[in-house]
């Protein structure tokens, strides 16, 4: 499964304020930005259990960055969109939306907006929604993923084969 993650408030601290990975002179070299606790065991996790790992974030960090950012912790991701992308992959749809996962490949993705579920709701993609005060956030993202049938996915990529 293509499992993507938004970055500010989810991964890393912006308006929402979490606990941080620890990281070493080497982390602190390369990024000046910390991930939050749980992500590492979290991805290792998901990579295990066979799935990709992108991240979709309406940031204008650029992709360089991003994958800088998580090599710098010791994890690599599969893909990442950033604004620039989306803005560019949306153009041709009749979308407006300010996330539309399905023209990435994505099977599900992992927010913290409520307004990314309302999106979700409306253009029918599949999103998990991490409340702030979801103190066993890593948990409920892996039982979230393991409670995805199969069928479903294929079902999901039949339908999105037909639309891009
Ligand atoms: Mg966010």
């Amino acid at each position: 499964m293509n499992i993507s993650f938004d970055l500010d408030d989810l991964l890393i601290n912006g308006v929402k304020r979490f606990e941080v990975e620890k990281t070493g002179l080497l982390t602190r070299m390369l990024t000046s930005e910390q991930l939050r606790l749980g992500t590492s065991i979290l991805f290792k996790t998901l990579r295990a259990r066979g799935h990709c790992i992108y991240i979709y974030t309406t940031s204008l960090r650029s992709p360089f960055r991003i994958r800088l950012l998580f090599w710098a912790h010791g994890l690599s991701v599969d893909k990442v969109f950033n604004k620039t992308l989306h803005d560019q992959r949306i153009w041709d749809l009749p979308v407006t939306a300010s996330k539309y996962p399905p023209m990435f490949g994505i099977d599900l993705h992992i927010d913290d907006s409520e307004g990314v579920g309302i999106e979700a709701e409306k253009f029918g993609f599949r999103t998990l929604i991490i409340k702030e005060q979801d103190r066993h956030w890593t948990a409920t993202i892996l039982e979230a993923v393991s409670e995805i049938p199969v069928a479903s996915l294929l079902l999901f990529s039949i339908h999105a084969s037909f639309l891009f």
